[in-house]
């Protein structure tokens, strides 16, 4: 169990903007962009290494929300970044897709 899972259960606060029965979007606490919100699955998945064939259409149904809450957030361009493990700089090890936007964006990542 994660600091996420706290946000999901409303035991911590988070500034929402999105939620539906299997995931939930917030604004990230140390916004590295004029917007910044990551996007989760309630279901508790690590990260990426541990995404299994059973978490495809919730997997798929987080990716068919990115658009809809990118517009939501008044964002045109944006950033998708899913750090996996620790070498990568994954600190939370609840799976979360960050939604980086709001200012150009400098490629590649350090
Ligand atoms: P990562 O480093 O990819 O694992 O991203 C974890 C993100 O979670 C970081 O950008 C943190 O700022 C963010 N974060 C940690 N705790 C909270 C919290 N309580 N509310 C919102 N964002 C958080």
């Amino acid at each position: 169990m994660t600091i996420f899972t706290k946000i999901i259960n409303k035991d911590l606060p988070a500034n929402i903007v999105y939620e539906d029965e299997l995931c939930l979007a917030f604004k990230d606490i140390n916004p590295q962009a004029p917007v910044h919100v990551l996007l989760i699955p309630k279901k508790e998945i690590p990260s990426s290494q541990q995404i299994q064939k059973e978490d495809q259409n919730l997997m798929g149904h987080l990716m068919v929300k990115v658009p809809e809450i990118a517009k939501r957030l008044k964002l045109s361009s944006y950033r998708l970044v899913v750090n996996s493990g620790e070498d990568a700089g994954q600190t939370v090890f609840h799976i979360h897709i960050h939604i980086l936007g709001g200012r150009k964006l400098a490629w590649p990542p350090g």
